[in-house]
């Protein structure tokens, strides 16, 4: 085949000048369907337009590039001559539909015309060709309601409102008495194809074209500018896809499943898309077009027999009667459901990865419409991941790359507490899995609103849309009355990693009075109810939830991450507890232990406050004798816990007046308990008040000025240390500094704590090693990390301070005004959330060079937050750390994250790209 336009590529009848490669150019949709016609798999013909034409759209005010047209009206003669039926023909019209596609899947977030070419006088040469009016006047009242929606913008005129056209249908079943669409006479849609037109020329002022080729032409622009419509725009943001990709446009001859009983059109899946089990998993509708499935408009049967059964068990429905009104696709269209079966076997070993296929069936035979990467829960990515790579589709590696470390989170997401007893008032599809509680709203804004207020909020609708993305960004969980399993409301939530039960038929949802009903039960705006994703139940209140248990599959996948990576991974744990979990998430010592709440325990802070009101030394160290017994004991039960595991464990580092009483009430009380003058201690309240605490009299400086603190402290620690060697408990302190910006400062602070140290050790016939290091945190002791590692042990990276530091950012303050930096695209990423890789991630790097010319064997980590996020997790391991740190449940994560920048460290990308 020879090329007709730079811009166009054509595919079908068993050839394609475009491929999957080539995404970029021609969408994912375009270059799959192009993929599937060489695979000479049954796609009918077609062609696409590249997204260079829509960036050339945008550039030139809607102009499309020279000789496009000709080109265009070329293209469309090669699906006639592939088809022997003519595009605009009043007698056996070519009708063909008009596609959006760009480089990733932007699931319904731009818009499709179906049927198009219909015109006034084509719809009876298709009634007459076809043989079947019902047919011909179903098509072209769908095409005129995507005409209008798509094309002329026909929109409800205020949010809340339903679609103008679907009203028009609902009016008119109505009026005949009948439930379903497909229970509408013919008469009954050439009604409606009026009425659609009425009401167009009404609210827009003109009709739609009767010129098929002025019809192509629109829609195409159409397309074309859907890429920048608002729920779009909303939905790049938030995947963080640039707007300079634009869309693709594919231009496609149409087949059709609501040609009668022996027609259908349905999804599936090559895998099940909420546990990754393999075999084919998805929906069907027979006597139906496009969208239905997806939009809820009948309910949805299932493709194999086996998920049918399971289906109509969860409905509580009888197998005979499931048979009888439910019969899957395997049992109503045998030949179809084995061809179905080769075709997702030869797309899942071709794309070596889950696919997510769109089918049609016109009189028993199957077409391709869509193949695409399938959107998966974290427990089927991993599931799949793992089966595929026993399965030898892929190997380990590639595996391993498969999966988003971040959605990992969601396997660890809490369920609902078995103990609490819980009264469940629906039930709907379980959707996407995960238990969550939060109160009712109606509507997306309201769901932000709730949001910003800092409530946990359910987003409750009769169905989603891609108008209501925003709100299920920032709702815990949603909640809908009608739509499937593949309905849009599961496929958005699975993507985002967020409970959802769907087609919840039993609720009553009133918008107008913001409230909901099940039975007698009513359930207004504001009050809270609980989602059980993974079961679809629906309860009142709050439940409690738990941790989850980790799957076989999570485990094995966990372990094939551990013998990639080459980065340690530590836990941030301050409490016995923190540890236990760090030892289940597969901690390998904790990178930071935080003494501070140690001190705020009850019976405590009154200790810790009269060390902080004491007037001289002696004093103080009176008020500490109180204090290290407690601190002994629970270091005793973390590093018993952690035996034979480091457990780094940070001196005191808040300000002083942090632990001092509020309020006059407060001072009195103490004053009372101490037998001190309430006058004098609240002078010394208020001389402890800084002005700049974050640069104030915090960390080291506390040391350096009260040197008993740190000595207290390191008593016990080592006290706690030797107490456990004794018992022959493998105990690994290591003592870290916070802080220190200068060598001296360590040297000082080190030589007080290798005297307790000779205090504690000297007389005793148990050995302990002990370390001492620091905390890497302010600039100053990047650069003169040679000094430091010169007597220090080992390094961590404190990234918290230290991005605030570098930045000259208070983390606290920037909340009001960072999001304007984000917004305006001064910063492309929140440097607290995200390691800065170049100005933070440079003071890193110099540290790092600094430290260990100076001292080989220095131990190098990070502690801060970063840690357990998967983009700073992979430039810790670029900078060379030793390892990372970050909280119990990120640790998956991390470990996630440290073997993909192994893999990806090792270049040997051939095996795991995506083809
Ligand atoms: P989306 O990106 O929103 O999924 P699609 O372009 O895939 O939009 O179109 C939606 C649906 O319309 C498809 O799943 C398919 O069922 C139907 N469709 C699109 N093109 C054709 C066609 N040429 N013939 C029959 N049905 C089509
Ligand atoms: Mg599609
Ligand atoms: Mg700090």
């Amino acid at each position: 085949m020879a090329r007709v336009h730079p811009e166009i590529y054509f595919f079908g009848a068993g050839a394609a000048e475009g491929r999957t490669g080539m995404r970029d150019l021609l969408g994912g949709k375009g270059a799959n369907l192009a993929e599937m016609a060489s695979l000479k798999l049954p796609v009918p013909p077609g062609f696409t337009i590249s997204t260079r034409v829509c960036n050339y759209f945008y550039d030139h005010n809607g102009k499309y590039p020279r000789g496009l047209a000709e080109s265009v009206a070329k293209s469309v003669a090669r699906i006639e001559k592939a088809l022997g039926r003519k595009f605009g023909d009043s007698k056996n019209p070519l009708l063909v539909s008009v596609r959006s596609g760009a480089r990733v899947s932007m699931p319904g977030m731009m818009d499709t015309v179906l049927n198009l070419g219909l015109t006034d006088e084509s719809v009876a040469g298709l009634e007459a060709v076809s043989g079947n009016p019902r047919f011909a006047w179903d098509s072209y009242r769908r095409f005129c309601q995507m005409y209008g929606d798509v094309v002329l913008r026909l929109k409800p005129e205020d949010k809340n409102d339903r679609d103008p056209f679907e009203g028009l249908i609902e009016r008119k079943k109505t009026a005949r008495g009948v439930r379903e669409d497909i229970d509408l006479s013919v008469d009954d849609l050439k009604e409606l194809v009026a009425e659609f037109r009425d009401l167009i020329r009404t609210r827009i002022g003109r009709d739609i074209p009767q010129d098929p080729r002025e019809q192509l032409w629109e829609a195409i622009g159409a397309v074309f500018g859907s890429w920048n419509n608002e729920r779009a725009v909303s939905y790049r943001k938030f995947n963080n896809i640039p707007g300079d990709w634009g869309t693709a446009v594919t231009v496609q001859s149409m087949v059709f499943g609501n040609l009668g009983s022996d027609c259908a059109t349905g999804v599936a899946f090559t895998r099940d898309p909420s546990t990754g089990e393999k075999g084919i998993y998805g929906e069907f509708l027979p006597n139906a077009q496009g969208e239905d499935v997806v939009a809820g408009i009948r309910t949805p049967l299932q493709i194999s027999l086996a998920a049918g059964r399971k289906w109509a068990q969860f409905e509580g429905l009888s197998e005979a009667d499931r048979a009888a009104r439910f019969a899957t696709l395997e049992e109503g269209f045998p030949a179809v459901y084995k061809d179905l079966l080769k075709i997702a076997n030869r797309l899942e070993k071709h794309f070596r990865d889950m696919q997510d296929l769109e089918f049609t069936v016109e009189r028993g035979r199957l077409f391709m419409l869509q193949t695409r990467t399938g959107k998966r829960t974290a427990a089927a990515a991993v599931r799949a991941a793992v089966e595929m790579a026993d399965e030898r589709l892929i190997d380990r590696r590639a595996a391993l790359m498969r999966v988003e470390p971040i959605q990992l989170e969601q396997l660890l997401h809490p369920r609902l507490d078995p103990k609490f007893e819980k009264v469940v008032i629906a039930r709907g599809l379980p959707a996407s899995p995960g238990a969550v509680y939060g109160e009712v709203v109606f509507s997306a804004d309201e769901a932000v609103i709730v949001h910003q207020a800092g409530r946990p909020v359910i987003l409750v609708r009769i169905e989603t849309s891609p108008e209501d993305i925003h709100g299920m960004q920032v709702a815990q969980g949603i909640l809908t009355a009608r739509g499937g399993m593949t309905s849009h409301a599961a496929v958005v939530a699975r993507g985002m990693g967020k409970c959802c039960v769907a087609g919840c038929g039993a609720l009553d949802i009133d918008y107008t009075g913001g409230a909901l009903k099940v039975g007698d039960r009513v359930i207004r705006r504001g009050e809270y109810i609980t989602l059980d994703g993974s079961t679809g139940e629906v309860m009142a209140g709050r439940v409690p939830t738990v941790q989850p248990e980790m799957s076989d599959y999570f485990r094995k996948f966990m372990k094939w991450a551990d013998q990639e990576r080459d980065l340690g991974v530590r836990a941030n744990a301050d409490t016995p507890a923190d540890a236990s979990a760090a030892i289940e998430f597969g901690a390998e010592g904790i990178g930071l232990c935080r003494t501070e709440h140690m001190f705020f325990g009850p019976g405590r802070i009154e200790a810790v406050r009269e060390m902080i009101l004491a007037e001289n030394a002696e004093q103080r160290a009176r008020a500490l004798d109180k204090i290290i017994p407690i601190q002994r004991a629970d270091f005793v039960t973390i590093l018993r816990k952690m035996a034979g595991k480091p457990v780094t464990i940070r001196l005191l580092d808040p300000p002083l007046h942090e632990f001092l009483p509020k309020d006059d009430e407060e001072i009195g009380k103490l004053a009372a308990d101490m037998g001190a003058d309430p006058h004098r201690l609240r002078q010394i309240c208020a001389n402890l008040v800084e002005v700049n605490p974050m640069l104030g009299h915090r960390g080291s400086r506390l040391g350096i000025s009260h040197p008993e603190i740190y000595r207290a402290q390191a008593r016990a620690i080592l006290e706690a240390a030797l107490e456990l060697r004794r018992e022959g408990v493998n105990a690994m302190p290591e003592i870290m500094l916070p802080l220190i910006g200068e060598r001296k400062e360590f040297e000082f602070l080190a030589a007080q704590i290798r005297e307790v140290g000779r205090e504690i050790l000297g007389k005793s016939k148990t050995k302990l090693s002990y370390q001492i290091g620091t905390m890497i945190e302010v600039p100053r002791a990047c650069m003169e990390a040679d000094q430091i590692a010169a007597v220090a042990d080992f390094f961590s990276f404190g990234t918290n301070d230290l991005t605030q530091m570098t930045y000259g950012l208070s983390r606290d303050d920037s909340v009001k005004f960072l999001d304007d930096y984000l917004q305006r695209g001064v910063y492309k990423k929140d440097p607290f959330q995200e390691l800065d890789p170049d100005g933070v991630g440079d003071l890193m790097r110099i540290g790092i060079e600094r430290g260990r010319k100076a001292n080989k064997k220095i131990k190098i980590g990070i502690c801060g937050e970063h840690g357990g996020d998967p983009a700073s997790v992979k430039l810790c391991h670029r900078l060379g750390l030793d390892y990372v740190s970050c909280s119990p449940f990120r640790l998956p994560i991390a470990r996630l994250a440290a073997a993909q920048a192994s893999i990806e460290g090792r270049k040997s990308k051939r095996e795991f790209k995506d083809i």
